[in-house]
């Protein structure tokens, strides 16, 4: 383990502890550069000590110190994973211009996943801005990194992934959320930087595998059967997320196993 993968993990601790925040304000349209975060049950302002990633969790045994109502799991969880997912994207590309592109990535996946789970919305003004600050981040990690050819990888993974997506919610507008589709540009462009069409394809079965299993579970836990509401969003990142660090191989092995 190397002093850069566990500057990453910190570093997305803190950037998770940002995220949850940010899942929180932007779809209530609350601006997330100032203003301290609250108990949503009492008001209580959180002191800077009481905001450390994960720690702060474990210290207050997950109870707001005001009012003494749980804190929602959610939090340190999202921070964890963010905080995985940095470490994982220097594990991947090394300390690079590339890793901090992804790790920009991640971050967003994670927290369109929060959001897409609690209000079963992409909004919008998360997906294009990630859309073409993506473009942005993979053309100058291409010329400090230098890959020739995988921006073209990255168009034709955006095409593809998007594309299918595109086409489903056309033939099947009730199977696919408008923001399943503009996200999925989006995932096929890092996916297919990172590893190419064989990649992407991987993710988009990754996706369906994970969203159509779970999904089955949910049904039954539920007991709605059918009319169980469950968001595609957070299965796609996850898909892409398996994608960027395992698809290559997955494509490969697939191609052998033919
Ligand atoms: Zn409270």
């Amino acid at each position: 383990m190397t002093l850069g993968v566990i500057l990453a993990f910190l570093l997305g601790l803190i950037f998770g502890s940002f995220g949850t925040v940010a899942a929180h304000r932007i779809p209530r349209r609350e601006t997330i550069v100032t203003g301290r975060s609250k108990c949503p049950n009492c008001g209580r302002q959180i002191k800077a000590h009481e905001n450390v990633p994960i720690v702060s969790y474990i210290v207050l045994r997950g109870r707001c110190p005001g009012c003494g109502t749980r804190i929602s799991l959610r939090y340190p969880l999202t921070e964890l994973a963010t905080g995985v997912l940095f470490a994982l994207a220097v594990v991947k590309f090394e300390v690079t211009v590339t890793a901090v592109v992804y790790a920009a990535f991640f971050w967003v996946l994670v927290v369109l996943t929060v959001i897409d789970l609690e209000h079963k919305l992409l909004p919008n003004r998360i997906v294009y801005p990630t859309f073409v600050a993506g473009w942005a981040g993979i053309v100058v990690a291409d010329l400090v990194d230098g890959d020739a050819g995988r921006l073209r990888s990255a168009a034709l993974g955006a095409v593809v992934f998007g594309g299918f997506f595109f086409v489903v919610a056309f033939i099947y507008p009730a199977g696919m959320g408008g923001g399943d589709v503009k996200l999925a540009f989006v995932l096929g462009t890092f996916v297919g930087y990172a590893g190419g069409v064989g990649a992407v394809l991987a993710g988009m079965f990754a996706s369906f595998l994970l969203g159509g299993v779970i999904g089955i579970i949910a049904m039954k836990v539920s007991g709605k059967g059918r009319k169980t509401q469950i968001p595609f969003g957070p299965f796609l990142a996850l898909g892409s997320v398996i994608a960027v660090f395992l698809g290559e191989r997955i494509a490969e092995g697939y191609v052998d196993f033919l």
